[in-house]
């Protein structure tokens, strides 16, 4: 190469001109090397790549050791617990993007909290994967789709990666809305080739996080979506007995499915994944408490209780932030102060440290609050006050954090008193300022959210027993007879706590203050006022 440039020049520098066919042949080195330059540069963001995603890993499989030695598991070949996909965005090309997920998980059931319901469904998966022969001999047919179903953070994902665990299988983790592409074909393309890699692979897991993005009820669904869905139906249907491919896929919208995946053959087994009960989430705490440090006075069963609706995700990430709050505040050990942070920072966003709210407004908010709290001790005096603050988080200015037991069925008189805890705050806010605040909107959303679920669906009026069931019923005179009594609970809930709020009004300044004073209030300090209080 240099040979050949120095041959150019040298000709053209000894006959003292410059010819064209020279210029010309400069063009082409000029070309020839804005190429080589090219594929350089290429390689190099490659391998840069390489080393960002080798880094990821290096991370997980450095924290999961701790893991790994408590829990005597075999081998760390990829993490259990690190939501992966976006390292995986990073690959352009879909061999990479798919054989990334050959590798075996190290998840075993132990690690997920809470599905011992669940445990023999799951255990006969494993089986068919570990020994499929027993059941085709005997001329059983294997089970090729799973559809897990439940709210996000539930563990879905967990779960299947413990099949392929506890199968020692391999894993071919993907989304529906991978599939989904700009360019028609393309994941119809993507579906086959994965189908193709897993047998090869065989046994294996492949698992379909969101399959609704690709699943919808045709109607609904776009074009390339249904190629997408037909191929993925396609490839199942043509499983030999001898593929032993399951395919797992998890969604939280069940209802919009195609009926045509859930067909006999297809995604015929159906595992519903809960929000775990009380019980489910102290389990959960207590995974993901290995390998952590704890005051001693900290209980996993009363975090629990003050959990009501944190899914198995939102746990593990409560104490993750609890960690980091002790290490930026102290030693590192687990205080019952850094729970309580983490739980009000999950549940209404971040702190707002440095929000400029002026006394007035803390002053609102604390009557406001106030308001909630002291209606709630008259009329359910048995529901537990875990915690009032007046500290700003994400959009709330304060909150009440009351305990709402883990129950499938309300009575009326609870959703009443619910209603009447919602205006508590309104009302307080009139009945001290003269005033109200544009913060009471929520509050009385939901409390006319109730009354309309109360009437519409529950049926719970005193002279109306006729339910109304949807959209149909809009127009009926019915539903404006409805829409009044609506009206009336609303009124009613509202008359009654404001004479309520008119007889506590001493009460409600003295807790008003003290929230003034001290910003929070734990459950022993709001239960300690009401003694004093009412004594
Ligand atoms: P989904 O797939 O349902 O959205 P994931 O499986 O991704 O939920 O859950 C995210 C993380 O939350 C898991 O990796 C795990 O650390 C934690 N988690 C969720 N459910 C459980 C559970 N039942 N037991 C232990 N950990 C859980
Ligand atoms: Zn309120």
């Amino acid at each position: 190469m240099i040979a050949a440039v120095t041959w150019i020049i040298g000709i053209s520098l000894d006959k003292g001109e410059f010819l064209i066919r020279d210029a010309l042949l400069m063009l082409f080195l000029y070309a020839f090397f804005s190429i080589i330059f090219e594929i350089f540069e290429t390689i190099i963001t490659k391998k840069n790549n390489e080393e960002i995603t080798e880094k990821t890993n290096i991370q997980f499989s450095n924290a999961t050791e701790k893991e790994k030695n408590s829990l005597d598991s075999k081998k760390t070949t990829e993490d259990d617990d690190v939501d992966d996909d976006n390292y995986v965005d990073n690959y352009m090309d879909d061999e990479d993007y798919y054989s990334k997920k050959t590798e075996k998980t190290n998840v075993k059931f132990s690690d997920v909290a809470g599905i011992d319901e669940e445990r023999e469904q799951l255990e006969e998966i494993v089986n068919f994967l570990k020994y499929p022969q027993r059941y085709t001999e005997n001329g059983a047919k294997i089970p090729k789709g799973i559809l897990l179903d439940g709210e996000p953070g539930t563990g879905k994902t967990l779960l299947a990666k413990a099949i392929a665990g506890e199968a020692d299988v391999p894993f071919f983790q993907t989304t529906g809305s991978s599939f989904e592409e700009k360019l028609v074909g393309v994941g119809a393309s993507r579906v086959r080739k994965l189908f193709s890699k897993a047998k090869e692979e065989s046994p294996c897991i492949i698992f379909i996080d969101e399959i609704d993005s690709v699943a919808r009820s045709r109607y609904k669904g776009t074009s390339d979506s249904e190629q997408t869905l037909n191929q993925l139906l396609a490839e199942m249907d043509g499983f030999n007995s001898d593929d032993n491919v399951i395919v797992i896929a998890a969604t939280n919208h069940i209802d919009i499915l195609d009926p045509a995946l859930t067909r006999s053959g297809r995604f015929d087994r159906h595992i519903s994944v809960p929000m775990p009960d009380i019980l489910a989430r102290e389990k959960i705490l207590q995974v993901h408490a290995r390998n952590k440090k704890f005051e001693e006075d900290i209980s996993l069963k009363e975090i629990a209780k003050k959990t009501v609706g944190f899914s198995g995700a939102d746990l593990k990430n409560l104490l993750n932030e609890a960690v980091i709050y002790s290490v930026n505040n102290g030693n590192g050990i687990i205080t019952k102060e850094a729970i309580e942070e983490s739980i009000a920072r999950i549940l209404v966003g971040l702190k707002k440290r440095n929000a400029a709210i002026t006394e007035e407004e803390r002053r609102m908010t604390a009557i406001h609050e106030s308001g909630h709290a002291i209606i709630s001790a008259k009329v359910r005096p048995e529901v537990k006050n875990f915690g009032i603050s007046i500290i700003p988080r994400g959009s709330a200015g304060g909150y009440n954090f009351f305990d709402s037991a883990d129950r499938t069925y309300r009575t009326k008189t609870e959703l009443f008193q619910q209603m009447q805890v919602s205006y508590g705050g309104r009302i307080a806010e009139e009945v001290i300022f003269d005033d109200i605040s544009s913060g009471a909107s929520t509050d009385l959303e939901e409390a006319t959210r109730i009354a309309y679920q109360m009437t519409m669906k529950f049926a719970m009026n005193d002279t109306l027993i006729t339910k109304i069931s949807g959209e149909n019923d809009f127009n009926t005179h019915l539903y404006s007879i409805k829409m009044d009594e609506v009206e009336k609970l609303c009124q009613e809930a509202y008359d009654s706590a404001y004479a309520i709020i008119q007889e506590n009004k001493t009460q409600l300044l003295e807790l008003a203050n003290l929230l003034i004073e001290k910003e929070y209030l734990s459950q022993e300090e709001v239960e300690k006022f009401l003694k004093e209080a009412y004594s």
